[in-house]
């Protein structure tokens, strides 16, 4: 969908802020720009709506080159979120999320309807949103409505220039999940820059890695934290890339260990019995259908009356296909030596720090066996 060339982009101080760049970008794939400031990610994603032109090289959006295709055409079929959010801060939410399809001659009516339905998209009520003006909103409302104005026209191209710079952690991954979740519905080719290889690993389906005007690794996220390609990527990523990988890998049912279970209704002396010839010291409490209810420890159960009373809340608990990262989180907020993995309410079983170790172990294999890396031109982006 998006393709570069042998793109080189020399300013005209003579800086060469990109050097034969060549990769690919396929249709509905999101791939995230890293690398440290002044590396050229801005300027990459800038030409791809022609804002910079290159020096040489050619870019290559649906099969045309760029350079053939009238800018202002070209910029229809391209959504741009800028580093700055960039509002218009005298026009209400509303119409800055309605500027594109009023530039391109909607009806006013058609507009404003197309930026509602937006509004409501990004997570902002657009009844209550829709009238206020910039400075009305949070940091990370603008920013939401900077990504709502960016799919205003229903570009099948987005470009996002660190999209969720200007918003503290805490609002950047609640931006970050919203996004995710608004991508697996409309499906964009989306370039996406950041400086924060945590963000670049959240939301990619690959990752470029940029040292000095290049492409260094463009991988996906497992394979860049498994095996940078560099020492350069292997610093970029950090020492601690095991613990990013937490964020990328899913539980599955396959990780879990099966603990002793005793049903709420089962009489308390038999169930300890069993417990103790399985030489387990507490069990998982379900309920008829199969649902976690709570736990028991053994002497609790010997003169237990009533199992389905007398259990622990269990709150370290965590949703099947839930990132390794939050399982871990979830232990340490409770203490727990385990937490209890569901889907919706039932139980599956529980997930221990032995456990956690191996299914990272699995991703890591994983990726060193299945990644594709025949799509991206290596020789010319090595030979650069
Ligand atoms: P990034 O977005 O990765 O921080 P940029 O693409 O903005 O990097 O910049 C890449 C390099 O090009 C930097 O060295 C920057 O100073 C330089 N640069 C960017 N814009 C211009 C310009 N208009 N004129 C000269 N040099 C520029
Ligand atoms: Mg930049």
């Amino acid at each position: 969908m998006i393709r570069f060339e042998q793109v080189t982009k020399r300013y005209p101080d003579g800086t060469t802020a990109v050097d034969h760049l060549s990769f690919e970008v396929a249709e509905g794939e999101l791939v995230t720009l890293v690398g440290p400031s002044g590396c050229g990610k801005t300027t990459t994603m800038m030409m791809v709506n022609r804002l910079i032109e290159p020096t040489s090289g050619r870019i290559l959006v649906n099969g045309e080159d760029i350079m053939t295709v009238d800018p202002v055409r070209l910029r229809r079929r391209i959504g741009y979120v800028i580093q700055q959010v960039g509002l218009f801060p005298h026009r209400t939410v509303l119409d800055n999320t309605a500027t594109v399809p009023a530039l391109i001659g909607w009806k006013r009516a058609r507009a404003r309807e197309r930026a509602a339905e937006l509004l409501d998209l990004v997570g902002l009520d657009p009844a209550t949103y829709g009238p206020r003006y910039p400075h009305q909103l949070s940091g990370g409302q603008r920013q939401r409505v900077g990504v709502a104005r960016a799919l205003a026209a229903d570009p099948p191209v987005l470009l996002m220039d660190e999209p969720f710079g200007a918003v503290d952690p805490v609002v950047r991954e609640q931006l970050q999940d919203e996004f995710l979740r608004m991508q697996a519905t409309v499906r964009k080719t989306v370039l996406l820059v950041t400086h924060d290889i945590e963000e670049a690993v959240r939301l990619g389906d690959r990752i470029a890695v940029y040292g000095r005007g290049r492409i260094e690794q463009y991988d996906t996220p497992g394979a860049v934290l498994g095996r940078p390609a560099s020492p350069y990527v292997a610093g970029f990523v950090g020492a601690d890339r095991g613990l990013k990988r937490l964020s990328v890998t899913e539980i599955e049912p396959g990780d879990l260990e099966q603990p002793p279970v005793v049903r709420m209704d089962e009489p308390g002396a038999r169930a300890a019995a069993r417990l103790r010839a399985d030489r387990a010291r507490w069990a998982v409490v379900l309920d008829a259908d199969g649902d976690l209810h709570g736990w028991v420890g053994l002497e609790e159960l010997e003169t237990a009356e009533d199992v389905g009373a007398l259990a622990h809340r269990m709150n370290a608990w965590v949703p099947v296909g839930a990132p390794l990262k939050q399982a871990f989180g979830v232990m340490l907020q409770h203490d727990a030596g385990w937490v209890a993995v569901l889907d919706g309410s039932r139980f599956l079983g529980v997930l221990t720090p032995a456990k956690l170790h191996e299914a990272l172990r699995r991703s890591v294999d994983a990726d060193a066996q299945g990644v594709e890396r025949d799509e991206v031109d290596f020789d010319s982006v090595s030979d650069a």
